[in-house]
């Protein structure tokens, strides 16, 4: 069976189904075009956030059994239309856990240490001690949105900061909760009472906008609010108010409403906000796990359907 990987993978998923005896053929990207000629014969095909997977590319793969992504997130793939083919929609979404965690705790340490605005102020020319005074941790609150699979994850990194930690999610997991010493409480509390505050829902109708102008004028003003999730979680413009009229500390985001953010977005404006370009995935530890995951999903779904 041939197996067409249309995005970069790590070089290990390509030892795993080459192993498993697939052929592998493999083209970084390809254009609509390029991959409606590519699919003709394979029965399996692996992306990451690109290529395109469309109805067109669908309908012209006769031998499609199953499509792969590595990540989160199937916005580019026609489920709908993959579903009425019977063809699989694999993805693999725990491999990144641990690095958008990790990435959140680099965000509310910048925020808290102005480290960013620091190290800008470094290579002015400016040796800026005074307007870096920061905040600590310990003793603090953490109010975690979304207690799922990153959420924990931050959890178990606060638990080691020596915070109280409350907690938000529509699903109450207790056994999870009780290990990482998390209370599970209402939004508005968590908002009230939190020092740090980290969004780790998906985005859905129910959480878009989810923190808006009214929940941020909730907040403490000493608070940081980190979003390593979705960029529609939170209103931009309501949050840009809030870090120019002071209502909150800062914020640190890895996600935004419109991406890549333009150049001279106004949020680029500001001294108390952290920004990455939607890098909580890229580690080198999670793009292997990825790779791994989901060659071994395609390969599990090709075997069972040979
Ligand atoms: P998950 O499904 O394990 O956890 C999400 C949690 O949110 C669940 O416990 C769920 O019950 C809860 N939830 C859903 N709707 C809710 C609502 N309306 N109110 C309160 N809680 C709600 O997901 P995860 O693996 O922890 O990932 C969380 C999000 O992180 C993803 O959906 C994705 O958007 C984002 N993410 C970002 C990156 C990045 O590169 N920055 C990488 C991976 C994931």
């Amino acid at each position: 069976m041939k197996v067409l990987v249309a995005a970069p993978l790590h070089e290990k998923a390509f030892e795993v189904l080459k192993d498993a005896g697939f052929e592998v053929v493999f083209e970084e990207y390809p254009s609509e075009e390029r991959l409606l000629e590519l699919v003709k014969d394979v029965d399996a095909i692996i992306v990451r956030s690109k290529p395109k997977v469309t109805r067109k590319v669908i309908e012209n793969a006769p031998k499609l059994k199953v499509i792969g992504r590595a990540g989160v997130g199937l916005d580019n793939i026609d489920v709908e239309a993959a579903k009425e083919r019977g063809i699989e929609v694999v993805n693999s979404p725990a491999a990144s856990s641990r690095s958008v965690a990790e990435l959140t705790w680099a965000l509310i340490l910048a925020v808290a240490r102005k480290v960013a605005f620091s190290d800008r102020k470094i290579r002015e020319g400016e040796w800026a001690k005074k307007q870096a005074m920061g905040i600590e941790l310990e003793g603090k609150t953490i109010g975690i949105i979304g207690f799922g699979r990153i959420g924990y994850q931050v959890a178990k990194i606060a638990k080691g900061f020596g915070m109280r930690i409350l907690l938000y999610d529509v699903i109450k997991n207790e056994k999870f909760a009780k290990e990482v010493g998390g209370t599970f409480v209402e939004l508005d509390e968590l908002l009230k009472e939190s020092d740090v505050v980290t969004i780790h829902v998906p985005l859905l109708p129910s959480t878009k906008h989810l923190i808006n102008e009214e929940k941020l004028k909730l907040m403490k003003k000493n608070a940081i609010l980190v979003n390593p999730a979705r960029g529609p979680i939170i209103d931009t413009e309501a949050l840009i108010k809030a870090l120019k009229e002071g209502w909150i500390y800062g914020a640190g985001l890895d996600v935004f409403e419109e991406e890549p953010l333009p150049k001279d977005h106004p949020l680029t404006k500001l001294d108390n906000v952290v920004l990455t370009p939607h890098i909580g995935a890229n580690t080198l530890e999670a793009q292997k796990r990825a790779g791994i995951q989901i060659a071994e999903k395609v390969i599990e779904i090709l075997k069972s359907k040979a």
